[in-house]
């Protein structure tokens, strides 16, 4: 009997040169947190986002806001704004750096940041107890929050923004690129995301001495003398050697990645379009989404679950949407700001199978799963 193949949800593809930069790697004896493939990463990364920022590699995506929150200045007794529909990661190094996340419920648009809640939070919380030092939102999905709305509230009350752009390289917003909108942007490269180098991430800033001192600081702030000398608390957080190698060669095909996911997701719409029970993350005005995982929202949790069981069962992985941060034990707590939008599709959503890497017949073979379940 002939097995079927497990289909993921989003599995690293790689694109043929990564080995030969890993190689150079080894040959050279660069086998350290710095190196030619740290810069030519950088490098890549710097051009392919426009040129007009700059770029440090990190070891995650994790690490890379964690230090944005340190180089923002956030500390106990800070309050940031968070997007509350998101991955945990975009919220937790908040609580690193012992100050408190405030959540931000989504508009039905972009599933992202709702810019009018934004503003009531910001409001409220300079009347009840102080300006908060940060906001933190998100391209989920790849799709592109309303930056406009989010950078006019920001720079209304000069509060900085850090933008979680670890889902969304390669998607652009009016012709510039996620990641570059604000004051300090992270990117991702672990191993379910668009490009990975097995674990790794980006921070973009504005000058070349942001980056130098999130550089200084991710090798654990080194002082200039011959012996270990320390004035500040730094992190071991530099991207290896190694690992920017693999980077190198993922950013041959970084352009494909985005069309082959891009191509899921106009198989998907195309295929579901004619049910409306059926909704997907819709790209507005000058919005371009690489399309990371194509989602759909559904009528009803059981609709949902249905759908979700029976791919199961033919062996294809599939995913609720992310439970909003708000509605997780470790942060039921905290302060939220929400109008359900959030928790409507952590209920309804599915994130379907969406590597760049999936056949015309795994795609075949899912719709066809899909299809079965009583779509109204
Ligand atoms: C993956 C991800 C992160 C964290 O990146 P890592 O490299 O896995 O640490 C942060 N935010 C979002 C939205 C993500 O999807």
């Amino acid at each position: 009997m002939l097995t079927k193949t497990k289909i993921y949800l989003s599995s690293p593809h790689m694109g043929g040169s990564e080995q030969k930069f890993v190689a150079d790697a080894f040959d050279t004896n660069w086998i350290a947190p710095l190196g030619p493939n740290v810069n030519g990463f950088e490098n890549d990364l710097k051009s392919y986002l426009g040129n007009k920022k700059e770029v440090a590699v990190l070891s995650s995506g994790t690490a890379s806001i964690h230090l944005a929150l340190e180089l923002l200045g956030v500390s106990r007794g800070d309050e940031v704004l968070c997007q509350t529909f998101t991955f945990s990661a975009s919220a937790n190094p908040i609580m690193y750096q012992g100050a408190t996340p405030v959540f931000i419920d989504s508009e039905k648009e972009t599933w992202n940041m709702c810019p009018k809640l934004l503003e009531i939070a910001i409001k409220d919380r300079i009347q009840k107890y102080k300006k908060p030092k940060a906001i933190i939102a998100v391209h989920l999905y790849g799709m592109p929050y309303k930056v406009k709305g989010i950078n006019a509230i920001a720079s209304k009350y000069g509060i900085p923004v850090i933008e979680d752009s670890a889902e969304a390289l390669g998607s652009t917003y009016f012709d510039q690129a996620c990641g570059t909108f604000s004051d300090i942007g992270i990117l991702s490269f672990n191993g379910n995301k668009i490009i990975t180098t097995s674990g790794g991430g980006a921070m973009i800033v504005n000058t070349k001495e942001e980056k130098d001192k999130a550089v200084f600081l991710s090798t654990q702030a080194r002082d200039n003398a011959p012996h270990y000398e320390h004035s500040t608390i730094g992190f071991n957080y530099r991207m290896s050697n190694v690992l920017a190698g693999i980077g190198r060669g993922q950013m041959e095909v970084l352009d494909d990645r985005v069309k082959a996911r891009r191509n899921n997701f106009e198989f998907y719409k195309t295929n579901l379009d004619k049910f409306n029970s059926i909704e997907f993350q819709e790209e507005g005005e000058g919005v371009f989404s690489n399309r990371w995982l194509t989602c759909i929202k559904t009528n009803s949790f059981a609709q949902r679950e249905q759908i979700r069981l029976a791919l199961l069962e033919d062996d294809i992985e599939s995913r609720p949407l992310w439970k909003p941060m708000h509605l997780q034990p470790v942060y039921k707590d905290y302060l939220h700001f929400t109008n359900g939008v959030s928790e409507d599709l952590f209920n309804k959503g599915l994130c379907l199978p969406s590597s760049s890497n999936l056949s015309q017949e795994d795609l075949n073979r899912i719709m066809g799963i899909i299809l079965k379940n009583q779509i109204l």
